[in-house]
């Protein structure tokens, strides 16, 4: 049932003949499901000729024709999205309804690029003098590049591909080579939706090795990528040099501040299942978490009796709520922050250890009293874990908030109005939540600010990055 994992490059599947090629693992049992080959220079070299070729059709290509594609491809997945979730879960690791439920609400992420590529409008400038025409076009950017990471692997690149193509622009993407299924169904769909050979390829391979061949590559005019913020920053400064646009969507720190006006109860409780959706592997996750001292004891209680009873196991099982962290390396990385915490005064209220079976689990965890410096409080966990701090001062706990070089999520908890909008007024985010968790969807701008990211995907905002402008002016 796991897909044969291939590149994509020029409208053909290309093997592992002779390529280098990856075990892949499943995260809940350790095993091996699938051999990922590696591209050569010669793969990426064709990639490269392909989406430069490509590129001088598909930029003339009407927007009703993109659209066709896109739509297609969005039917396609919702088609197959028990078959697609499948597979992210063997890769990846989350619940089989979190797999599925990613792909799809992707479906509605194309279609909303379908409807909104038609709508890539250009202006035209009232003229001084009444016989000059004065008129502002946009124009797809070019080859664009790509780099996608494991946590979402549907969402992060069907996200780039439809933004890319959807303005006119080939892309290459590079997807997880930790979780790669998804990305394969993907080319698989747009290939038979018929999309013309090269306007999207695929490989996979060192990620490093990948991103510097490609940025520094004259062809390429343009470069994407969502992960976490010393890669981006890696990617960025090398993009910079050599005079490429960005769009970074990075890690963050997500603030959570929960008043004491608040139903505290229905906070509590949403908040640790959304803690725990995706082993806390989210780069929106709740992560810092402000309680109002008058309300502390009833947030924690609920909280913690929340996450108690959240089921940890295999995702393909009907009745996990809270899958393994997608690879190794992410435990012993969940180890360090409560070690850190604890180390610094901080009590582990629940969980702070792996679990004793096999896979990568690590059990949900809250940690209180934690300091302010703690790993814990200034670092991405990326993983299931809480750390519960007691604010009294509106304006004290807002400073606190921002205090990070991140700004990506936040949420607030109040049934002040006033509050509301003191707090989102002050906050330092792309994005600030009220008494809900409304972000991500496709008619809604998705980025951070500060070191979070540069740029926003979805919304009416989709296109920006992927297009320029062009002035043309005549008598
Ligand atoms: P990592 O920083 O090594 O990798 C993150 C992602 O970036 C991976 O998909 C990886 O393949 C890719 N990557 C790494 N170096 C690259 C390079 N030079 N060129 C192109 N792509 C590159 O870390 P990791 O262990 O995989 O994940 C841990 C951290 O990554 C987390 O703590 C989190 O902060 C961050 N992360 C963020 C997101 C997000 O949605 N913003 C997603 C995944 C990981």
């Amino acid at each position: 049932m796991y897909p044969t994992l291939a590149l994509y490059i020029d409208g053909e599947f290309i093997g592992g003949e002779n390529r280098k090629t990856q075990d892949i693992i499943n995260p809940a049992t350790q095993e091996v499901i699938g051999q990922l080959p590696h591209a050569t220079r010669d793969d990426l070299d064709r990639a490269l000729e392909a989406a430069s070729r490509a590129f001088q059709t598909w930029r003339n290509s009407s927007p009703m024709q993109r659209a066709e594609i896109l739509r297609k491809v969005g039917q396609l997945s919702r088609e197959r999205a028990q078959e697609i979730g499948h597979n992210i879960t063997l890769d990846q690791g989350k619940p089989l309804a979190e797999s599925v439920g990613e792909v799809m609400s992707c479906a509605d992420h194309t279609d909303w690029h379908a409807e909104e590529c038609r709508r890539i409008y250009g202006r035209v400038i009232p003229p001084r003098d009444p016989n000059v025409r004065q008129i502002v076009l946009r124009e797809p950017i070019g080859v664009c590049v790509a780099f996608t990471p494991w946590n979402f692997p549907y969402n992060q690149a069907i996200r780039k591909i439809c933004a890319a193509i959807g303005a006119g622009c080939t892309i290459i993407l590079k997807g997880p080579e930790d979780s790669p299924s998804a990305v394969m169904a993907i080319a698989q769909m747009f290939h038979e939706a018929g999309l013309p050979a090269g306007v999207l390829n695929i490989v996979w391979g060192v990620p490093h090795e990948i991103s510097d061949y490609l940025i520094r590559s004259p062809i390429v005019r343009k470069v994407s990528f969502t992960g976490s913020v010393p890669v981006g920053k890696q990617l960025a400064s090398l993009a910079g040099a050599h005079m490429k646009p960005v769009t970074m969507e990075l890690g963050g720190h997500s603030p959570v501040i929960v008043f004491d006006d608040a139903d505290v109860t229905r906070a509590a409780k949403m908040l640790a299942k959304f803690k725990i959706r995706n082993a806390g592997q989210v780069c929106v996750s709740p992560t810092r978490f402000y309680i109002h001292e008058k309300v502390y004891d009833d947030f924690l209680a609920t909280f913690v009796d929340t996450l108690k009873g959240i089921r940890v196991g295999d995702g393909l099982e009907p009745e996990t709520q809270m899958g393994p962290l997608a690879h190794e390396r992410r435990v012993p990385a969940m180890t360090r922050f409560v070690e850190d915490a604890v180390q610094l005064g901080g009590k582990v209220v629940l969980g702070g250890e792996p679990l004793d079976r096999k896979g990568f689990f690590f059990s949900p965890t809250v940690v209180t009293d934690v300091s302010e410096s703690a790993l814990l409080m200034t670092e991405e966990p990326f993983g299931p874990i809480a750390p519960l701090v007691r604010f009294t001062d509106t304006d004290d706990v807002i400073r606190r908030a921002n205090s990070l070089p991140y700004g990506l999520s936040s949420y607030v908890f109040t049934n002040s109005l006033q509050t509301a909008t003191q707090v989102s007024n002050g906050l330092e985010a792309g994005m600030v939540n009220i008494n809900h968790f409304g972000s991500a969807l496709p008619e809604t701008p998705f980025g951070g600010i500060k070191e979070s990211g540069i740029g926003s995907e979805g919304g009416s905002e989709t296109f920006d990055g992927y297009l320029v402008t062009k002035f043309v002016t005549h008598v």
